[in-house]
This record gives structure tokens, sequence and C-alpha cells, in this order.
């Protein structure tokens, strides 16, 4: 397959590598529908089709599509996920036994949630995949490009792993990576450092009209808040709570 061989003995240049990101970089920020500009605040999944083709064309001659139409392949997704709250991206392969045979489906998500958490300010550096990033779009593309070849490994091999060598050598020889791992500002970070708030905190918030007090019991997207009241459920250690979802920017630390 002639994604097998681009993959295993065709990486770039480092100089076409460098010069490769650069063009896809400007190609998001003139094409892209949400992500046309460094710090965006939106990404549409039209975008990371656009990237696929972008990276496809430059990196690969075209041979993810050739493989996603031949044999081993199927139809690729792209999802943008407010959910993903640990994760940067995930690619899927599902396979199905369908009334035409096998059918396989590959997917590929980013965090629109970590994406857009980070950016925001922070003291520290911002790496993601072993490299510095100075804006959204470069952290996007680095998680895409990561998600990239977990494709062209599933496409080849029907299975992909990125803590194994083989991975770190083709992310490495065609993207410049040294890690497999992100440090966008996750949501319990983004608590604890802008307000001080953890598991545990007492915090105020307003919901409608009123303003509560209780205490945070777990932080996913958003903050989970428990509020004394006599007509709510009876937790554990014997206090009835009214449960509150609320947006960890509006929560208000109580001393
Ligand atoms: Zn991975």
């Amino acid at each position: 397959m002639r994604l097998r061989i681009r993959l295993v003995r065709q990486p770039p240049s480092p100089a076409a590598r460098v010069a490769g990101q650069a063009a896809i970089r400007a190609h998001a920020l003139a094409r892209g529908a949400g992500i046309n500009r460094p710090m965006f605040h939106r990404i549409v999944p039209s975008d990371l089709a656009l990237l696929f083709e972008a990276y496809d064309a430059r990196f690969f001659d075209g041979a993810m599509r050739e493989a996603l139409d031949g044999p081993t392949g199927g139809a690729l997704t792209f999802d943008v996920s407010r959910r993903m709250i640990r994760s940067g991206g995930m690619t899927r392969r599902e396979e199905r036994r369908g009334p035409s045979g096998v059918e396989r489906r590959f997917s590929i998500g980013v965090s629109a949630t970590l994406l857009g958490g980070t950016f925001r300010g922070e003291a520290r550096a911002i790496n993601v995949c072993g490299v510095r990033c100075e804006d959204r779009l470069d952290a996007l593309l680095r998680i895409f490009e990561h998600e990239l070849i977990h494709l062209c490994e599933f496409l080849v091999w029907q299975a992909s792993n990125c803590r194994g060598r083989p991975f770190a050598r083709f992310v490495h020889g065609f993207f410049g990576h040294t890690e497999a791992t992100h440090e966008l500002v996750t949501p319990h970070e983004r608590a604890r450092q802008a307000l001080g708030v953890g598991v545990g905190s007492r915090v105020r918030f307003r919901a409608g009209r009123r303003v509560h007090e209780g205490v945070v019991n777990r932080i996913t997207r958003r903050a989970t808040v428990l509020v004394p009241d006599p007509g709510g459920r009876r937790y554990s250690d014997g206090q009835c709570y009214a449960k509150y979802y609320v947006p960890i920017e509006a929560l208000e630390p109580v001393e």
C-alpha cells in the first residue's frame, strides 16, 4: 500500500516539514471557517476536513485518501467535542458487519473545551506533543498531526498506539513531535489557577435571580456544586443537597 511505504520510508526532510507546516497554517488562516485566526474562538467540523485535505496533499501525496477509498478503508468523519476534557484529540476506528460485508468507519475528534480554555494569559509555556505552541491554531495543528498518524496506523495495520515506538518514529519524522501528550489547560487547572477553586472548595454562584453557596463536588466541563437544601437528595454525610452544574467562570470562591 502506498500509504505504508510513505509512512515507513518517505518522511519529509526537516526543511520540507517546516515549510509544509507553515503552508498549512497559512492555508487554515486563509480558508478556515472558524480557524481563520490564530486565537480562534470556535472550530467547526469542516475546518478539520480542510486540514485533512491539506495534510494529505502536502505530506502524503494523497495516499491517505487513497487508503480510505481502498479495501482497508472506510468513511472518515470529523468531530469537534466539548465533552473531551482530558484528551486533546481522539481517533477512532469502528468495524461493523453490514449487509454488504464489513463496514469500517474512522473519525477524528478534537477538544474545543481544551483549546478554548488555553491561551488565556497563562504564566507557563504551552507545549503540545513536545512542541512549543504560541496560539490556539498552533496547538490545534499539533493535535491534528498526532491524530493523523493514528489514522495512518489504523489504515495500514488496523491498530494504533501512540505509546509504541513506531508511532513515535512516524510522528517525529513527519511532524517533529517529541511527546504524545499535551499541556493544554484542563477545566480542573483553570478552576484551581484562576480562582483557587478545587474539589471541596466553598463557592458562591448565581442561578437565575438567586445567589447560592455550596461546595464543589466534581469538576468536568462545568463544576458540580452541592448546595444545602432540605428538599434535595440526601447524601452520605446525612445532609440534603441540591445539585447545580455551574460554568467554572461563574464560580466565586468563599473564604
Ligand atoms: Zn494518541
